[in-house]
């Protein structure tokens, strides 16, 4: 309880549960589960998560970076852990000491890996990235570059100290609607069929091809191949209300204090809001150290018991104010939902012009994440 003194993150595991049930349930036979639970699991706490989808029957997750992939293990999570962004090669002793999966994205890295690897008597576990399409990591394998991207995937993949257990890309536009996006996504995935098939023909395959993300999940069902990598349908968005994923973070937050303001004074820094009534105003300890975009300044409102009350004035650092004028009933010690079951963070998002992806792994460190069992 004493964690909820200020603001804090309240996650339901029974809903990350219960969206892992019902993505797995869509899910082609012997088809395996990824959970992707980088940025501390989409801002849910990424041990706490991963130690969820271990017991739930997960068969891999993967993370950005190397740091990120030592606090899992750290805390005893035993599964394969894939990393999906760089890591420099004077830490391949720790990714093996650990036994992490390294993606690989070009052959010269390839290079480096397998001498680093051979240099410590042992094998580099590693799963080759293509790029289809999404022009970030992978090797080049769109147009002219096919032949020699696949040949570069090759030697990459016969070097002596790797073990090229998978291979996978990602999608651009999977989560868009509309002829051009779909064109575009099926563009993707027979690109990376045709890369794969290639390197069938020289006697290379591979135990796991993945491709599909969430929205892929849903929409391209045919690219779930060997895994599959969700991320923010686990947490409860990005299906459109179509397969019942649920939200699983509440960012709460309290009125600290409420004081009578007269018509005509200016609020917070910047005195851009100007009081048009005497106004109750409450200040509630959440700011943009917290993770409340100062973008949403004087743009929302935040959900009390006895309704909405809206924003006033720039969001600070530590806190910000709302107006409970009209809200006579909220006092003192009043619980605030600033996103969650009352006002999705997406509607939030859609106010400060992104997307919930970003709103939740915002939430910063200083918020206590508190877990409901159920
Ligand atoms: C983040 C990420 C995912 C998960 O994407 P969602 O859209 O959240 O499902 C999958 N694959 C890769 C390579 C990623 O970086």
């Amino acid at each position: 309880m004493d964690l909820r003194k200020r603001t804090w993150a309240s996650i339901s595991l029974a809903n990350i549960a219960h969206n892992y049930r019902i993505i797995r349930s869509r899910l082609p036979e012997g088809c395996k589960f990824l959970g992707v639970v980088k940025a501390d699991a989409y801002g849910h706490g990424a041990v706490r998560v991963s130690r969820l989808l271990e017991e739930l029957g997960a068969d891999y997750l993967a993370v950005s970076c190397l740091d990120e992939a030592v606090e899992l293990r750290d805390a005893g999570v035993k599964l394969p852990i894939l990393i999906l962004g760089h890591t420099p090669a004077e830490f391949v002793s720790e990714l093996i000491r650990l036994d992490l999966t390294q993606t690989v994205t070009c052959e010269a890295k390839a290079v480096e890996y397998s001498r680093e690897a051979g240099r410590l008597g042992q094998t580099l576990r590693i799963h080759i990235k293509v790029d289809t399409g999404m022009s970030r990591l992978g090797f080049l394998c769109a147009g002219s570059y096919f032949d020699q991207g696949v040949a570069n995937i090759a030697s990459a993949c016969g070097m002596p100290h790797l073990d090229p257990e998978g291979i996978y890309t990602h999608f651009a536009v999977s989560d868009e609607t509309g002829e051009a996006a779909e064109r575009f996504t099926r563009g993707q995935f027979d690109l990376f069929t045709r890369v794969t098939g290639a390197l069938r023909e020289r006697g290379i395959t591979f135990r796991l091809r993945h491709c599909a993300n969430s929205a892929a999940v849903i929409r391209y069902p045919e690219t779930c191949l060997d895994m599959v990598r969700p991320g923010i349908l686990l947490y409860g968005f990005g299906d459109g209300g179509s397969l019942g994923v649920r939200p699983c973070m509440n960012l709460m937050t309290h009125v600290s204090t409420i004081k009578y303001i007269d018509t005509g004074l200016p609020v917070s820094y910047g005195g851009e809001y100007v009081t048009d009534r005497r106004t109750r105003m409450g200040v509630i300890p959440i700011g943009y150290a917290d993770g409340l975009l100062r973008s949403l300044s004087g743009k929302c409102s935040f959900i009390t018991e006895h309704g909405p009350a809206p924003q006033r004035g720039r969001i600070c650092m530590d806190m910000c104010m709302i107006d409970l004028t009209d809200l006579p009933g909220v006092d003192l010690e009043s619980l605030i939902e600033i996103f969650g079951e009352h006002q999705s963070a997406e509607t939030l998002a859609g106010l400060a012009g992104t997307i919930p992806n970003e709103l939740l792994c915002s939430v910063s460190k200083r918020v206590p994440r508190v877990y409901a069992e159920d």
